[in-house]
């Protein structure tokens, strides 16, 4: 075929080369270029690397956004992210999922949480019926991977048995404060914050007590196109797939891009053009996939909500200050404002700013509560309150 024009031809494959390109490994840093690469072809988070005006010193912002520029134009290395991360030996294996989280800890709040979700568990005494919540956030959820020799693990199931119901009873009952004592109880976990981009993890490795050591599944996992959660879809756009064993292995990314809409496979310095990952059947099959990443369509009503205070965070003049987070908060009259305080900002803060947004609080005295439980105003906010919580505004009673 087309034995006329070999160069021609020969250059247009070469065209596909020049899409994306790819980042040299200085040793054996393949599990941090394919999380790299995966940041860089996550539109949310490099447009929000490329807005982040960050002063303060420790965030990774200044240093992935030199990155990005330099990747969007030619073939880059790392050292410098290497260096942030404190990375001091090239040739030692690492743990991609370990880096992806470790970047995302590094990185300005603003640009993090499109990675950010939130699971509350709840416990619920199965004696007096008493339940208590337990929030706490997340980067990525970790499936524990099964393997069996007759079926390919389901990542749709292994999502159910996430979050699936759970009794405790005998040695492994839970202490209630209503009972004062151990008792048997329910556990419920259930996402609470749907972030904007659904990390998996799979759980690959695995302690072998007969080995006495660490082992590697090399089972086929069976992964969905779209994942649903309540009024959220998720569609599949990444993953990281890790080869070999735990003590000798290849990391590579294989990323649908939101500029071409086709699927690259990058494997350090080298990218190619992938076919698609998906068939009729909406599903994949991989023996290597470690990291998938599903990113939540726009219609989502939560992922609105989210964007509408982020554009009003983004006009006010405390985002030119640097790292924000916006708080919505009651008056003491009913009415909701959303309000960006520093990421580090003390209650008294909070209470401060409020009293400039509402004018009605102006002159009175107030008391900054969430749950019903009053905050200290020494206290710096968000180790009170989680950027998710709402917070109410009390009337000081006189004299009290
Ligand atoms: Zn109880």
């Amino acid at each position: 075929m087309n034995s006329k024009f070999p160069i021609f031809v020969k250059k247009l494959d070469c065209l596909n080369f020049t899409d994306y390109y790819g980042l040299n490994s200085p040793g054996l840093t393949c599990y941090l270029n394919s999380v790299l690469q995966v940041l860089f072809m996550t539109v949310d988070f490099r447009e929000a690397i490329e807005r982040s005006c960050s002063d303060d010193p420790t965030p990774i912002d200044l240093h992935l956004r030199r990155l990005f520029e330099d990747l969007s134009k030619s073939t880059t290395k790392t050292h410098s992210v290497i260096e942030k991360l404190g990375i001091t030996d090239v040739y030692e294996q690492r743990d991609a999922a370990e880096y992806f989280e470790k970047i995302l800890h590094l990185t300005s709040p603003g640009a993090s949480k499109i990675f950010k979700g939130e699971l509350n568990h709840i416990t619920r005494c199965l004696h007096c019926k008493k339940s208590n919540d337990s929030r706490s956030f997340f980067w990525m959820l970790p499936l524990v991977v099964e393997a069996s020799d007759h079926h390919a693990y389901s990542v749709k199931q292994g999502l159910k048995t996430f979050f699936k119901r759970e009794t405790v009873s005998e040695d492994n009952r839970m202490y209630c404060h209503q009972c004062n004592q151990k008792r048997e109880a329910e556990i419920t976990c259930e996402m609470t914050r749907n972030p904007k981009i659904l990390t998996l993890l799979l759980k690959r490795f695995r302690f072998d007590y007969k080995q006495k050591c660490f082992v590697k599944l090399h089972c086929e996992v069976e992964a969905p196109q779209t994942l649903k959660f309540e009024t959220c879809i998720y569609d599949l756009y990444a993953l990281v797939n890790h080869y070999g064993n735990l003590t000798g292995g290849h990391y590579t990314a294989e990323i649908k891009s939101f500029e071409t809409g086709e699927w690259y496979n990058f494997n350090d310095d080298v990218v190619n053009m992938h076919k698609p990952l998906f068939g009729k059947n909406n599903t994949f099959r991989s023996r290597s996939a470690y990291l998938l990443m599903y990113k939540q369509r726009r219609t989502c009503s939560e992922s609105s909500d989210e964007d509408k205070l982020e554009a009003q965070c983004a006009h006010s003049d405390v985002a030119a200050e640097g790292r924000s987070c916006p708080v919505k908060v009651w008056s003491p009259q009913g009415h909701l404002k959303t309000i960006p305080v520093r990421a580090n900002a003390t209650v008294q803060e909070l209470e401060e700013r409020a009293a400039m947004e509402l004018p009605e609080i102006q002159g009175q005295s107030v008391q900054v509560t969430s749950n019903g439980q009053t905050l200290e105003k020494s206290k710096q906010l968000f180790q009170c309150v989680l950027p998710s919580d709402t917070i109410q505004l009390v009337l000081k009673v006189r004299g009290g």
